[in-house]
């Protein structure tokens, strides 16, 4: 039997325990070995194989050793074959739609602060998805415990993207980008200059979420005043107890309440200044909640479906946001991110 590619099965044996939730150390193990297999020259992995030694080689296991050795010989590892069971319904028709007409992501982070991967392999994984771009949106550097990039920082990582965006395949681009700390004045927690240059800029409060409402929503208008400010992230801040990473007793402990604030006032405040109001899809914050998605479609706002995807697996979680836009009534064209990265560039352009 002809040998399959190795790297590819732990490659999506890691997405798809991503895209499950599960914890992080047991992702590790399968993008760890496939660097590891990526590196190791096919003649000593065969030999290693019919040696069994394979797990000798720094950063392979027994099971992904297992993985390994199944994938050489032809057949569809077992491990990859039971995640493949055990993959999620479809979504019903509505959101389907909605999914289908996305081209792109607003909201995403990579190992430059407190994602998991390379900004390469989270790109290499959108464009397999489908999409045609999406916005790296690494920390702000106040949230320190994110590794938030400082100035200089993110000034690196725009040379970087501008060298990756030469080597990625046709048709798919990252796009500039931030998530700003919104802070407890409502100013943004980056320099005016670099928050211009970006391509699109996600605004979130990550801070003193438990303010009172008269305070939370003077903070939040005038970041949404603020002409960088571009599309406003995760409104509530809440955190809900998501299917997946680890047991239902650890998964309620991190749930939080949603943050208060006067919901017509912020929503009344993205629609005359034109900004969009995210409806970020990680089952852990499913934010805004539905009653304020639907007061938000009634308003006439605008949205980004976005992952806050932190690892590959995670890119394909826009379903989730997809299903509850389509539950709440939220039109097609009313989704920034629907656009193409030419249309989405001219309206954050507009904002100054
Ligand atoms: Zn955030
Ligand atoms: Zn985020």
């Amino acid at each position: 039997m002809a040998s399959r590619d190795p790297v590819a099965d732990l490659r999506r044996i890691a997405f798809l325990l991503e895209r499950a939730n599960e914890a992080t150390y047991r992702v590790k193990a399968f993008r760890s070995a496939a660097a590891t297999v990526a590196r190791t020259p096919p003649a000593e992995l065969a030999e290693r194989a019919a040696a069994g030694t394979l797990a000798k080689l720094a950063g392979v296991g027994d099971v992904t050793a297992r993985c390994v050795t199944e994938s050489l010989a032809g057949e569809e590892p077992v491990y990859l074959r039971r995640l493949l069971s055990t993959e999620g319904a479809d979504l019903p028709a509505a959101a389907a739609a909605l999914r289908a007409a996305l081209r792109g992501d607003c909201h995403v982070h990579s190992d430059w602060s407190d994602g998991g991967s390379p900004i390469e392999e989270m790109a290499l994984a959108a464009a397999d998805l489908g999409h045609e771009y999406f916005v790296l949106t690494d920390h702000s550097p106040r949230l320190t415990v994110a590794r938030g990039l400082t100035a200089e920082r993110l000034r690196r990582q725009l040379d970087h993207v501008a060298e990756l965006n030469e080597q990625l395949p046709d048709g798919f681009r990252i796009l500039t980008g931030i998530e700003v700390d919104i802070l407890e004045d409502g100013s943004l927690d980056q320099e005016d200059e670099l928050l211009a240059r970006l391509d699109v800029v996600v605004g979130s409060v990550h801070s003193r979420l438990r303010d009172d409402s008269a305070r939370m929503t003077r903070r939040m208008l005038a970041a949404i005043a603020n002409p960088h400010l571009d599309v406003l992230g995760h409104m509530t801040g809440r955190k809900v107890a998501a299917p997946g990473a680890g047991d239902a007793a650890h998964r309620t402990a991190r749930t939080r309440p949603p943050s208060t604030f006067d919901l017509e006032k912020v929503l009344a405040a993205c629609v005359e200044q034109d900004k969009a109001v995210e409806i970020n899809s990680r089952p852990d914050r499913l934010d805004p909640p539905k009653r304020m998605l639907t007061v938000a479609v009634e308003a006439g706002c605008r949205f980004g479906i976005d992952t806050d995807a932190h690892a590959p697996g995670q890119l394909d979680w826009q379903g989730f946001g997809c299903e509850r836009a389509a539950l709440c009534g939220v039109p097609a064209d009313r989704v920034v991110n629907t656009w193409t990265a030419g249309r989405l560039l001219e309206w954050t352009a507009s904002h100054g």
